[in-house]
């Protein structure tokens, strides 16, 4: 789960970064008071989406007076902000961080990740900031630092220390350095997040390190003994089909192609996808039932991958170990009558129950394709797709 740029920087703070004076704005007119509020001659007015990248995309602007900000905020609000980082819709702009700018002498990029091969929290830096990291490690690789921690004694300030030198600071900076690393894994490791990162980490002309920019995301498994965390989450920032999909124990990706797949677990519906792919064709969607799923759920699979338009076929495709055939199958049937459905429905199903499910889909007297290996079922899948105009 994501969250905004303003409730990382209120949480960072609390473990002891330094951020920004700054106020949230949902108004023009609440901008315009934040920055006087603030005092000063320049503001920055930063729009609060679930997205990197706003500055290139217009939603970051530095501000001379109080007019203007207001100005920029009033051109901000209700806009659908496009960035490198979201798809076409963009992000909704609801709420603006007004900012006592800073003097900016350097930039840092810092971030935190899950190292999975090394399986311990790592630290990834660059004395380049402001880029983003996809962007450095492909120009810059050379000036990235990495360093992971140990669990079991933290990180250790000779680490940070280390850390600090690599990056060119020197004297006070260090000493500031090390506090924002240990806030910072702590702010990781205590609040169960899977990212922080903080681009840029700026230096300022008086020589103090500022965190001018923060984003945290957090293991949706561990939101229910994180309260405080899964207070934050804002749905107006998600995808609409994937936090319903959420809603109802699915986990929906929406994609491209024109083939809905109704699968069970992850790794089955990577392979499918790839099968569909090999087969000619494109899938139109990610979606995982989960295990144990009832009729009910599979029912609700088959609406979350209709409210795609763009589906032409549906493909069913399901290794039951903990989920059973003949569940999915009473699905796909109670689906086929309650949805109306029009479009050809491929099924392939095996594990547990198969007879039973097997039976189920042929005593349906509905037009359901059946499909008995991955193969089968993905060429049956494109097969079965309308002509299209060549
Ligand atoms: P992002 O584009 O979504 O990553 O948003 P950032 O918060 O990183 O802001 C984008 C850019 O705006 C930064 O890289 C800075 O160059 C600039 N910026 C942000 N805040 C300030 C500030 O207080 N003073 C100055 N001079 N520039 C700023
Ligand atoms: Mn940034």
């Amino acid at each position: 789960m994501d969250i905004h740029e303003y409730q990382a920087k209120e949480i960072l703070a609390r473990f002891g970064v330094p951020v920004p004076r700054g106020g949230l704005a949902y108004s023009p007119e609440q901008a315009g008071y934040r920055a006087r509020e603030l005092g000063g001659s320049a503001w920055v007015v930063k729009a609060q989406v679930h997205s990197g990248g706003r500055g290139a995309a217009g939603g970051v602007k530095l501000c001379r007076s109080e007019a203007e900000v207001q100005e920029f905020a009033s051109t901000l609000f209700g806009k659908q902000l496009v960035t490198k980082q979201t798809d076409a819709n963009g992000k909704g702009v609801y709420r603006l961080w007004v900012e006592a700018a800073s003097d900016i002498a350097r930039e840092i990029y810092l971030g935190f990740v899950l190292d999975r091969k090394s399986e311990r929290i790592m630290i990834v830096a660059s004395g380049h900031g402001g880029m983003e990291i996809e962007d450095l490690a492909e120009e810059d690789p050379d000036s990235l630092v990495r360093m992971t921690i140990d669990p079991a004694v933290g990180l250790c300030p000779f680490q940070a220390r280390e850390l600090a030198f690599k990056l060119g600071l020197d004297g006070g900076q260090v000493a500031q350095m090390v506090t924002i690393l240990t806030a910072c894994y702590r702010a990781y490791r205590d609040l169960d997040a899977m990212m922080v990162e903080i681009n840029p980490l700026v230096v300022t002309g008086t020589g103090d390190l500022v965190a001018l920019d923060a984003k945290m995301s957090f293991d949706t498994n561990a939101l229910f003994r994180q309260q405080q965390v899964a207070e934050l989450r804002d749905r107006s920032q998600e995808d609409p089909r994937e936090s319903t999909a959420g809603d109802h124990g699915l986990s929906y990706v929406g994609l491209d192609g024109d083939i809905g797949c109704i699968i069970n677990g992850a790794g089955l519906a990577m392979a499918t996808m790839d099968m569909i792919k090999l087969a000619g064709g494109e899938p139109a969607n990610f979606l995982d039932i989960g295990g144990g799923a009832s009729p009910e759920r599979v029912v609700r699979a088959f609406r979350t991958v209709l409210t795609d338009g763009g589906v032409s076929v549906i493909l069913v495709n399901i290794f039951a170990g903990i989920n059973r055939c003949d569940w999915v199958a009473e699905g796909v049937v109670q689906a086929y009558r309650e949805v109306g459905l029009t479009i050809p429905v491929v099924v392939r199903l095996a594990g547990t129950n198969v007879e039973e499910g097997n039976r189920i889909i042929a005593e349906s007297g509905l037009p359901l394709i059946t499909a008995d290996t991955l193969a089968d079922a993905a060429a049956k899948a494109v097969a079965a797709r309308p002509r299209q105009a060549a």
